[in-house]
Protein backbone atom coordinates (compact mmCIF):
# COMPACT_ATOMS: atom_id res chain seq x y z
CA UNK A 1 0.00 0.00 0.00
CA UNK A 2 1.59 3.44 -1.17
CA UNK A 3 1.40 5.13 2.59
CA UNK A 4 4.67 6.91 1.97
CA UNK A 5 2.61 10.08 0.96
CA UNK A 6 1.21 10.51 4.94
CA UNK A 7 3.26 11.12 7.74
CA UNK A 8 3.72 7.88 9.38
CA UNK A 9 2.19 9.29 12.91
CA UNK A 10 0.31 5.86 13.30
CA UNK A 11 1.52 1.96 12.88
CA UNK A 12 -1.78 0.96 10.61
CA UNK A 13 -2.91 -2.36 10.34
CA UNK A 14 -3.48 -3.79 6.57
CA UNK A 15 -7.09 -2.98 5.92
CA UNK A 16 -8.94 -0.84 4.59
CA UNK A 17 -12.96 -0.16 5.25
CA UNK A 18 -14.79 1.10 2.57
CA UNK A 19 -18.68 0.98 4.58
CA UNK A 20 -19.98 -0.02 7.71
CA UNK A 21 -23.30 -1.05 9.43
CA UNK A 22 -24.17 -0.68 13.39
CA UNK A 23 -21.13 -3.29 15.15
CA UNK A 24 -19.50 -4.18 11.58
CA UNK A 25 -17.12 -2.98 9.00
CA UNK A 26 -16.96 -3.87 5.54
CA UNK A 27 -12.93 -3.75 4.13
CA UNK A 28 -12.71 -3.49 0.33
CA UNK A 29 -12.55 -7.02 -0.20
CA UNK A 30 -15.96 -7.64 1.15
CA UNK A 31 -14.77 -9.21 4.31
CA UNK A 32 -16.60 -8.06 7.77
CA UNK A 33 -15.51 -7.23 10.75
CA UNK A 34 -17.14 -7.05 14.09
CA UNK A 35 -15.88 -3.70 15.25
CA UNK A 36 -15.14 -3.42 19.37
CA UNK A 37 -13.37 -0.62 19.24
CA UNK A 38 -15.35 1.88 17.21
CA UNK A 39 -13.00 4.51 16.14
CA UNK A 40 -11.64 4.84 19.30
CA UNK A 41 -14.40 5.04 21.75
CA UNK A 42 -15.75 8.02 18.58
CA UNK A 43 -18.67 5.77 17.31
CA UNK A 44 -20.61 5.11 20.14
CA UNK A 45 -23.82 4.71 18.16
CA UNK A 46 -22.26 2.28 15.55
CA UNK A 47 -21.27 2.75 11.96
CA UNK A 48 -24.27 4.48 9.44
CA UNK A 49 -26.74 5.33 11.92
CA UNK A 50 -29.76 6.58 10.45
CA UNK A 51 -30.41 9.39 13.03
CA UNK A 52 -27.09 10.96 12.51
CA UNK A 53 -26.95 10.29 8.45
CA UNK A 54 -30.51 11.76 8.79
CA UNK A 55 -29.05 14.98 10.64
CA UNK A 56 -25.95 15.32 8.55
CA UNK A 57 -27.63 14.92 5.27
CA UNK A 58 -30.12 17.35 6.31
CA UNK A 59 -28.29 19.67 7.17
CA UNK A 60 -25.09 19.38 4.51
CA UNK A 61 -28.05 20.37 2.08
CA UNK A 62 -29.06 23.74 4.14
CA UNK A 63 -25.83 24.78 5.38
CA UNK A 64 -22.61 24.03 6.70
CA UNK A 65 -20.72 26.47 8.36
CA UNK A 66 -21.11 30.77 9.01
CA UNK A 67 -18.50 30.84 11.43
CA UNK A 68 -18.68 32.10 15.51
CA UNK A 69 -19.82 35.26 14.21
CA UNK A 70 -23.06 34.90 13.61
CA UNK A 71 -25.54 33.04 16.29
CA UNK A 72 -25.98 29.28 15.70
CA UNK A 73 -29.38 27.85 16.57
CA UNK A 74 -28.15 24.41 16.63
CA UNK A 75 -25.00 25.29 18.52
CA UNK A 76 -27.06 26.72 21.35
CA UNK A 77 -29.91 23.76 21.16
CA UNK A 78 -26.95 21.76 21.95
CA UNK A 79 -25.29 23.51 24.56
CA UNK A 80 -28.85 23.49 26.54
CA UNK A 81 -28.91 19.77 25.87
CA UNK A 82 -25.31 19.25 27.11
CA UNK A 83 -25.94 21.55 30.21
CA UNK A 84 -28.74 20.06 31.35
CA UNK A 85 -27.73 16.69 31.09
CA UNK A 86 -24.61 17.58 33.07
CA UNK A 87 -25.74 19.79 34.95
CA UNK A 88 -23.12 22.21 34.11
CA UNK A 89 -23.57 26.17 33.01
CA UNK A 90 -22.32 26.90 29.68
CA UNK A 91 -20.07 24.98 26.89
CA UNK A 92 -17.42 26.02 24.43
CA UNK A 93 -17.62 23.77 21.20
CA UNK A 94 -14.26 22.75 19.57
CA UNK A 95 -12.94 20.40 16.87
CA UNK A 96 -11.21 17.49 18.93
CA UNK A 97 -10.82 16.46 22.18
CA UNK A 98 -7.07 17.71 22.75
CA UNK A 99 -8.78 21.34 21.73
CA UNK A 100 -11.36 20.58 24.47
CA UNK A 101 -8.73 20.49 26.99
CA UNK A 102 -6.63 23.47 25.87
CA UNK A 103 -9.96 25.46 26.62
CA UNK A 104 -9.71 23.84 30.17
CA UNK A 105 -6.15 24.58 30.89
CA UNK A 106 -6.59 28.65 29.46
CA UNK A 107 -9.42 28.76 31.98
CA UNK A 108 -7.84 27.44 34.40
CA UNK A 109 -4.77 29.95 33.97
CA UNK A 110 -6.84 32.75 33.36
CA UNK A 111 -8.93 32.22 36.86
CA UNK A 112 -5.52 31.84 38.17
CA UNK A 113 -4.99 35.39 37.32
CA UNK A 114 -8.13 36.77 37.32
CA UNK A 115 -9.89 35.54 40.59
CA UNK A 116 -6.70 33.99 42.22
CA UNK A 117 -4.24 36.58 41.66
CA UNK A 118 -1.74 34.25 41.21
CA UNK A 119 1.54 35.14 38.56
CA UNK A 120 2.54 31.32 38.12
CA UNK A 121 -0.84 29.02 38.23
CA UNK A 122 0.02 25.52 38.20
CA UNK A 123 -2.76 22.69 37.42
CA UNK A 124 -2.00 19.12 38.95
CA UNK A 125 -2.15 16.32 36.06
CA UNK A 126 -2.04 12.87 36.76
CA UNK A 127 0.63 9.70 35.63
CA UNK A 128 0.30 7.82 32.51
CA UNK A 129 -2.48 10.60 31.97
CA UNK A 130 -3.83 11.03 28.42
CA UNK A 131 -4.89 14.46 27.35
CA UNK A 132 -3.73 15.07 23.55
CA UNK A 133 -1.15 16.00 21.73
CA UNK A 134 -0.76 19.48 21.04
CA UNK A 135 1.90 21.17 22.93
CA UNK A 136 -0.20 21.82 26.40
CA UNK A 137 -1.94 19.07 26.23
CA UNK A 138 0.88 16.58 25.32
CA UNK A 139 2.75 18.81 28.59
CA UNK A 140 0.02 17.39 30.40
CA UNK A 141 -0.19 13.79 29.49
CA UNK A 142 2.27 11.50 31.84
CA UNK A 143 3.69 10.00 29.27
CA UNK A 144 7.42 10.17 28.46
CA UNK A 145 7.69 8.83 25.26
CA UNK A 146 4.88 10.96 24.17
CA UNK A 147 6.64 14.10 25.09
CA UNK A 148 10.63 13.12 24.33
CA UNK A 149 11.96 15.44 21.49
CA UNK A 150 9.09 17.93 21.74
CA UNK A 151 11.03 20.01 24.46
CA UNK A 152 10.69 22.91 25.80
CA UNK A 153 6.95 21.72 26.95
CA UNK A 154 4.62 24.04 28.27
CA UNK A 155 5.10 24.68 31.87
CA UNK A 156 2.73 24.82 34.82
CA UNK A 157 2.09 21.18 35.50
CA UNK A 158 2.78 19.65 38.71
CA UNK A 159 2.23 15.88 38.31
CA UNK A 160 0.56 13.34 41.22
CA UNK A 161 0.23 9.45 40.89
CA UNK A 162 -3.41 8.45 39.78
CA UNK A 163 -6.08 7.13 41.92
CA UNK A 164 -3.70 8.88 44.86
CA UNK A 165 -5.47 11.54 47.33
CA UNK A 166 -2.71 11.52 49.59
CA UNK A 167 -0.02 12.71 46.89
CA UNK A 168 -2.36 15.39 45.68
CA UNK A 169 -2.98 16.22 49.55
CA UNK A 170 0.74 16.67 49.70
CA UNK A 171 0.93 19.16 46.71
CA UNK A 172 -1.66 21.18 48.30
CA UNK A 173 0.64 21.70 51.53
CA UNK A 174 3.60 22.36 49.68
CA UNK A 175 2.13 24.17 46.60
CA UNK A 176 0.64 27.93 46.61
CA UNK A 177 0.58 28.26 42.82
CA UNK A 178 -1.66 25.39 42.41
CA UNK A 179 -5.44 26.38 40.33
CA UNK A 180 -6.73 23.26 39.09
CA UNK A 181 -6.84 19.42 38.80
CA UNK A 182 -6.85 17.57 35.46
CA UNK A 183 -7.73 14.42 35.54
CA UNK A 184 -9.62 11.53 33.75
CA UNK A 185 -12.33 9.57 35.80
CA UNK A 186 -11.59 6.80 33.90
CA UNK A 187 -7.62 6.41 32.52
CA UNK A 188 -8.39 5.15 28.69
CA UNK A 189 -5.19 5.33 26.79
CA UNK A 190 -3.03 4.00 29.71
CA UNK A 191 -5.20 0.78 29.36
CA UNK A 192 -8.91 1.47 31.05
CA UNK A 193 -7.46 2.25 34.76
CA UNK A 194 -10.29 2.26 37.24
CA UNK A 195 -9.64 4.50 40.37
CA UNK A 196 -11.17 4.14 44.00
CA UNK A 197 -14.98 4.44 44.03
CA UNK A 198 -14.88 7.59 45.78
CA UNK A 199 -11.73 9.28 43.98
CA UNK A 200 -13.71 12.20 42.29
CA UNK A 201 -15.36 12.99 45.56
CA UNK A 202 -12.31 13.37 47.78
CA UNK A 203 -10.87 15.34 44.55
CA UNK A 204 -13.73 17.19 45.05
CA UNK A 205 -13.57 17.86 48.50
CA UNK A 206 -9.92 18.60 48.09
CA UNK A 207 -10.90 20.96 45.08
CA UNK A 208 -13.31 22.50 47.44
CA UNK A 209 -10.84 23.28 50.58
CA UNK A 210 -8.60 24.90 48.31
CA UNK A 211 -10.17 26.88 45.62
CA UNK A 212 -8.88 24.97 43.02
CA UNK A 213 -11.11 24.25 39.78
CA UNK A 214 -12.18 20.69 39.38
CA UNK A 215 -11.32 19.58 35.73
CA UNK A 216 -12.91 16.48 34.26
CA UNK A 217 -10.89 15.09 31.27
CA UNK A 218 -14.38 13.12 29.75
CA UNK A 219 -12.83 12.83 26.03
CA UNK A 220 -13.25 9.09 25.90
CA UNK A 221 -15.39 8.13 29.16
CA UNK A 222 -18.08 11.05 28.07
CA UNK A 223 -21.17 10.20 25.84
CA UNK A 224 -22.47 7.08 27.93
CA UNK A 225 -19.19 4.70 27.37
CA UNK A 226 -19.10 4.75 31.30
CA UNK A 227 -22.62 3.83 32.24
CA UNK A 228 -23.99 7.44 33.12
CA UNK A 229 -23.77 10.12 30.38
CA UNK A 230 -20.83 11.66 32.32
CA UNK A 231 -18.53 9.08 34.18
CA UNK A 232 -18.57 11.96 37.33
CA UNK A 233 -22.40 11.26 37.62
CA UNK A 234 -21.08 7.73 39.20
CA UNK A 235 -20.15 10.20 42.09
CA UNK A 236 -22.93 12.25 42.26
CA UNK A 237 -20.97 15.53 42.60
CA UNK A 238 -20.39 17.78 39.72
CA UNK A 239 -16.75 19.43 38.40
CA UNK A 240 -16.05 22.92 37.66
CA UNK A 241 -15.12 21.45 34.15
CA UNK A 242 -15.42 19.05 32.07
CA UNK A 243 -13.82 18.30 28.25
CA UNK A 244 -15.43 15.72 26.13
CA UNK A 245 -15.26 14.83 22.58
CA UNK A 246 -14.88 11.61 21.05
CA UNK A 247 -18.53 10.08 21.43
CA UNK A 248 -20.46 13.31 20.68
CA UNK A 249 -20.30 13.45 17.29
CA UNK A 250 -20.19 9.66 16.28
CA UNK A 251 -17.36 10.07 13.83
CA UNK A 252 -18.25 13.73 12.71
CA UNK A 253 -15.31 16.10 14.67
CA UNK A 254 -16.70 18.01 17.78
CA UNK A 255 -14.76 19.31 21.22
CA UNK A 256 -16.48 20.52 24.17
CA UNK A 257 -15.52 21.98 27.17
CA UNK A 258 -18.44 22.45 29.66
CA UNK A 259 -17.88 24.85 32.81
CA UNK A 260 -19.63 25.53 35.91
CA UNK A 261 -20.20 28.42 38.34
CA UNK A 262 -16.78 31.19 38.59
CA UNK A 263 -15.18 28.67 35.71
CA UNK A 264 -18.17 29.69 33.03
CA UNK A 265 -17.17 32.94 33.67
CA UNK A 266 -13.70 33.21 33.11
CA UNK A 267 -13.66 33.21 29.13
CA UNK A 268 -14.81 36.41 27.45
CA UNK A 269 -14.64 37.83 23.75
CA UNK A 270 -11.35 37.99 22.59
CA UNK A 271 -9.42 35.20 25.31
CA UNK A 272 -10.35 32.27 22.82
CA UNK A 273 -12.38 30.78 20.04
CA UNK A 274 -11.84 28.15 17.29
CA UNK A 275 -12.88 29.22 13.44
CA UNK A 276 -14.86 25.50 12.76
CA UNK A 277 -15.97 25.33 16.71
CA UNK A 278 -19.74 24.24 16.95
CA UNK A 279 -20.39 24.14 13.46
CA UNK A 280 -23.94 23.92 11.99
CA UNK A 281 -22.72 20.40 10.58
CA UNK A 282 -21.12 19.51 13.50
CA UNK A 283 -23.92 20.34 16.22
CA UNK A 284 -26.31 18.59 14.05
CA UNK A 285 -24.75 15.72 14.29
CA UNK A 286 -23.95 15.75 18.09
CA UNK A 287 -27.50 17.24 18.78
CA UNK A 288 -28.95 13.71 16.85
CA UNK A 289 -26.12 11.78 18.78
CA UNK A 290 -26.91 13.08 22.34
CA UNK A 291 -31.17 12.48 21.97
CA UNK A 292 -30.52 8.90 20.42
CA UNK A 293 -28.19 8.27 24.04
CA UNK A 294 -30.41 9.65 25.85
CA UNK A 295 -33.81 8.80 23.79
CA UNK A 296 -32.75 5.06 23.88
CA UNK A 297 -31.11 4.34 27.33
CA UNK A 298 -28.04 3.97 26.20
CA UNK A 299 -25.96 4.96 29.20
CA UNK A 300 -27.85 2.01 31.16
CA UNK A 301 -27.34 -0.41 28.22
CA UNK A 302 -23.73 0.38 28.28
CA UNK A 303 -23.44 -0.61 31.82
CA UNK A 304 -25.42 -3.52 31.84
CA UNK A 305 -23.84 -4.52 28.12
CA UNK A 306 -20.32 -3.62 29.00
CA UNK A 307 -21.00 -5.62 32.90
CA UNK A 308 -22.16 -8.41 30.64
CA UNK A 309 -19.02 -8.96 28.50
CA UNK A 310 -16.41 -8.39 31.04
CA UNK A 311 -18.48 -11.41 33.18
CA UNK A 312 -18.23 -13.30 29.87
CA UNK A 313 -14.88 -13.00 29.66
CA UNK A 314 -13.97 -13.58 33.56
CA UNK A 315 -16.09 -16.74 32.93
CA UNK A 316 -14.27 -17.74 29.49
CA UNK A 317 -10.40 -16.84 30.36
CA UNK A 318 -10.82 -15.52 33.69
CA UNK A 319 -7.94 -18.23 34.50
CA UNK A 320 -5.97 -19.08 31.62
CA UNK A 321 -2.20 -18.10 31.47
CA UNK A 322 -1.24 -14.47 30.34
CA UNK A 323 -4.30 -13.44 31.73
CA UNK A 324 -4.18 -10.67 34.35
CA UNK A 325 -7.06 -8.78 35.20
CA UNK A 326 -10.14 -8.11 33.61
CA UNK A 327 -12.03 -5.62 34.32
CA UNK A 328 -14.57 -2.75 32.88
CA UNK A 329 -16.75 0.28 33.43
CA UNK A 330 -19.44 0.05 31.56
CA UNK A 331 -18.61 -0.33 27.94
CA UNK A 332 -14.62 0.75 28.70
CA UNK A 333 -13.33 -2.86 29.10
CA UNK A 334 -9.93 -4.18 29.36
CA UNK A 335 -7.84 -7.29 29.27
CA UNK A 336 -4.95 -6.81 30.80
CA UNK A 337 -2.15 -9.25 30.46
CA UNK A 338 0.65 -10.89 32.09
CA UNK A 339 3.20 -9.46 29.38
CA UNK A 340 3.43 -7.88 26.00
CA UNK A 341 0.58 -9.18 23.38
CA UNK A 342 0.66 -6.55 20.92
CA UNK A 343 0.29 -9.09 17.90
CA UNK A 344 -3.06 -9.99 19.70
CA UNK A 345 -4.65 -6.73 17.51
CA UNK A 346 -3.54 -8.43 14.22
CA UNK A 347 -4.49 -12.15 15.30
CA UNK A 348 -7.67 -10.61 16.33
CA UNK A 349 -8.59 -9.23 13.08
CA UNK A 350 -7.78 -12.21 10.81
CA UNK A 351 -10.05 -13.64 12.96
CA UNK A 352 -12.53 -10.52 12.03
CA UNK A 353 -12.80 -8.70 15.08
CA UNK A 354 -11.34 -5.49 16.04
CA UNK A 355 -9.89 -3.77 19.26
CA UNK A 356 -6.62 -2.45 19.92
CA UNK A 357 -3.44 -3.07 22.32
CA UNK A 358 -2.84 0.22 24.72
CA UNK A 359 -1.49 0.54 28.31
CA UNK A 360 2.56 -0.09 27.27
CA UNK A 361 1.06 -3.21 25.16
CA UNK A 362 0.19 -5.05 28.04
CA UNK A 363 -4.08 -4.04 27.56
CA UNK A 364 -6.51 -5.32 25.11
CA UNK A 365 -8.51 -2.18 25.06
CA UNK A 366 -12.00 -2.74 24.11
CA UNK A 367 -14.92 0.28 23.48
CA UNK A 368 -17.59 -1.66 21.79
CA UNK A 369 -20.63 0.62 20.01
CA UNK A 370 -23.36 1.45 22.79
CA UNK A 371 -25.66 -0.10 20.19
CA UNK A 372 -23.57 -3.61 20.39
CA UNK A 373 -26.57 -6.44 20.51
CA UNK A 374 -26.22 -9.39 22.66
CA UNK A 375 -25.44 -12.02 20.17
CA UNK A 376 -22.56 -9.13 18.80
CA UNK A 377 -21.66 -9.50 22.41
CA UNK A 378 -21.58 -13.08 22.47
CA UNK A 379 -19.22 -13.38 19.24
CA UNK A 380 -17.31 -10.71 20.36
CA UNK A 381 -16.63 -12.74 23.54
CA UNK A 382 -15.95 -16.35 21.83
CA UNK A 383 -14.07 -15.68 19.18
CA UNK A 384 -11.63 -13.33 21.36
CA UNK A 385 -11.46 -15.55 24.18
CA UNK A 386 -10.30 -18.51 21.71
CA UNK A 387 -8.09 -16.75 20.43
CA UNK A 388 -6.76 -15.52 23.94
CA UNK A 389 -6.68 -19.18 24.96
CA UNK A 390 -4.48 -20.12 21.89
CA UNK A 391 -2.27 -17.26 22.29
CA UNK A 392 -1.41 -18.37 25.78
CA UNK A 393 -1.04 -21.84 24.84
CA UNK A 394 2.11 -20.19 22.19
CA UNK A 395 0.74 -22.39 19.82
CA UNK A 396 -0.38 -18.58 17.09
CA UNK A 397 2.28 -19.60 14.87
CA UNK A 398 0.62 -22.25 13.34
CA UNK A 399 -2.73 -21.12 14.50
CA UNK A 400 -2.72 -18.00 12.69
CA UNK A 401 -0.51 -19.28 9.48
CA UNK A 402 -2.33 -16.30 7.34
CA UNK A 403 -1.44 -13.94 9.65
CA UNK A 404 0.76 -11.28 7.70
CA UNK A 405 4.04 -10.70 8.99
CA UNK A 406 3.76 -6.91 7.57
CA UNK A 407 0.97 -6.47 9.89
CA UNK A 408 3.39 -6.86 12.84
CA UNK A 409 3.98 -4.27 15.01
CA UNK A 410 7.61 -3.76 16.31
C1 LIG B 1 -8.47 10.80 22.82
C2 LIG B 1 -8.31 11.58 24.06
C3 LIG B 1 -7.89 12.93 24.02
C4 LIG B 1 -7.50 13.61 22.73
O1 LIG B 1 -8.55 13.75 21.84
P1 LIG B 1 -8.26 14.15 20.30
O2 LIG B 1 -9.63 14.28 19.72
O3 LIG B 1 -7.45 13.05 19.72
O4 LIG B 1 -7.53 15.43 20.33
C5 LIG B 1 -7.84 13.62 25.21
N1 LIG B 1 -8.15 13.03 26.38
C6 LIG B 1 -8.55 11.75 26.46
C7 LIG B 1 -8.91 11.17 27.78
C8 LIG B 1 -8.63 10.98 25.30
O5 LIG B 1 -9.00 9.71 25.38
Amino acid sequence: MAVESIMTTYNRLSVAFERGEGSWLFDINGNKYLDALSGIAVCGLGHAHPAVTHAISEQAGKLLHTSNLYTIPNQQQLAERLTQISGMDNVFFGNSGAEANEAAIKIARRYGHTVRNIDNPAIIVMENAFHGRTMATLSATGNRSAQAGFEPLVSGFVRAPYDDIDAIKTIATNNPNIVAILVEPIQGESGIQIPADDYLNQIRAICDENNWLMMLDEVQSGNGRSGKYFAYQHNNILPDVVTTAKGLGNGVPIGACLARGVAATILSPGTHGSTYGGNPLACAAALAVVNTIMNENLCERAETLGNKIADGFRKEIGTAPYVKEIRNKGMLIAIELTEGGSELAVLAKVKGILLNITGGGKVIRMLPPLTMTDNEAELLVNTLSQIIRVYAADERSTAFPEAPNSDRRV
